[in-house]
């Protein structure tokens, strides 16, 4: 099979001269390519920007196109340079679902590291199996973020069903949906809206580890979870990060707070630490946490300007990673979106040695 010479799509190019060609990238640094003739030059940087047909040896494929050893010796300078890249093949864009998916096909070109290959990062988002639990403004968000990137399976479980007050900050929904399951409802618009995304819908309250575990029995191997549900805000955290452990589960929580940590077991800081660092901290944190849940329950004030932001970044960190494109930022951090402005920061959290959730060894008690 050929392989591709290619620009990579993040170098810009200007032509200078009618032989001279600027490959600029982000930072302004320029590299040149110079042929023998205008013809020749024109004629290569096109090939390039679309793909030229190499087989294993350069020089072998750039005499049957016509190129001069000039030409050769500037593609192979770039190459070395990280300008161009050998890719084994290009996506078959008049494949339907390749065609649909284009421009996300060349984000993932765009932005991967060199070697790595955009369609391969797709493929992986197109072969993914996650776990939503909450589909309340956040979990809204992801859910239609993760759709219309192509995740190819998304269990999603919550009990709750769709109010007049949820509707200003959840799109997904629309009056039609009053009264009826946030879940199925979701599931009802996905099949027309997402037909690539297989959703399997579940209308209940998570309230135990072994709710999650039971559903990651059930519905097999999952390659992410995504914790959105914030009640009750410690327990939640603790059976979703004690489940995630036990099962090897990638798990990213996002609250109205922040988005993060990415808990990847064994690895980083899972979202309960926090509740060991709070207990460290403040010697009676059982007790404030008790009487605290004792209160009045006050819903947190919201835009739906700020759950969609905060959507698209946890949606991105959960795309970031079963990408593989890059490192995702939340893993022992995380990101904090200050309310009343427009300020995102990037927050150190870190792991706690003693946390019941991911401490080795492995404290909670998890079965039957
Ligand atoms: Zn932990």
């Amino acid at each position: 099979m050929n392989k591709l010479l290619i620009t990579r799509a993040n170098f810009k190019v200007v032509c200078s001269s009618p032989n001279e060609y600027y490959f600029f990238d982000k930072e302004g640094v320029s590299f040149k390519l110079k042929a023998q003739t205008a013809d020749e030059a024109y004629r290569l940087c096109a090939a390039l920007i679309t793909g030229l047909p190499v087989s294993n040896e350069l020089s072998d494929s750039f005499e049957l196109h016509g190129f001069s050893l000039q030409s050769l010796q500037a593609s192979q300078a770039l190459l070395k340079h990280g300008v161009l890249e050998i890719i084994d093949n290009l996506p078959d864009f008049t494949d339907r679902l390749n065609h649909e998916f284009r421009r996300e096909i060349e984000y993932f070109s765009d932005t991967a590291n060199i070697g790595t290959s955009g369609s391969e990062c797709f493929e992986r988002v197109r072969q993914s199996n996650i776990l939503m639990i909450g589909m309340g403004s956040l979990g809204s968000w992801v859910f239609q973020h993760l759709c219309a990137n192509g995740v190819g399976k998304i269990v999603m479980v919550d009990g709750d069903v769709v109010e007049l007050s949820n509707l200003p900050r959840q799109s997904l929904f629309d009056h039609q949906h009053l009264a009826k399951s946030k879940v199925d409802s979701a599931a009802e618009i996905a099949t027309r809206q997402f037909p690539h995304t297989t959703i399997s819908p579940i209308h209940q309250f998570v309230e135990s580890i072994n709710d999650i575990i039971y559903l990651i029995a059930k519905y097999g191997k999952f390659d992410l979870m995504v914790l959105t549900a914030d009640f009750p805000r410690w327990e939640i955290a603790r059976w979703a990060a004690s489940a995630a452990k036990s099962t090897g589960t990638p798990l990213i929580r996002g609250t109205s707070q922040g988005i993060g940590p990415l808990f990847l077991p064994g690895q980083s800081a899972c979202p309960y630490c926090e509740w060991a660092w709070f207990h460290e901290k403040e010697p009676n944190a059982q007790r404030v946490a008790s009487l605290t849940a004792q209160l009045p329950r006050r819903s947190t004030g919201a835009l739906s300007t700020i759950v969609s932001m905060s959507g698209a970044l946890l949606a991105m960190q959960s795309l970031t990673y079963l990408s593989r494109v890059s490192l995702p930022e939340t893993i022992n951090h995380q990101l904090i979106i200050k309310l009343g402005g427009l300020e995102i920061s990037k927050v150190p959290y870190s792991k706690h040695e003693m946390c019941m959730a991911c401490a080795e060894p492995y404290t909670e008690f998890v079965g039957n």
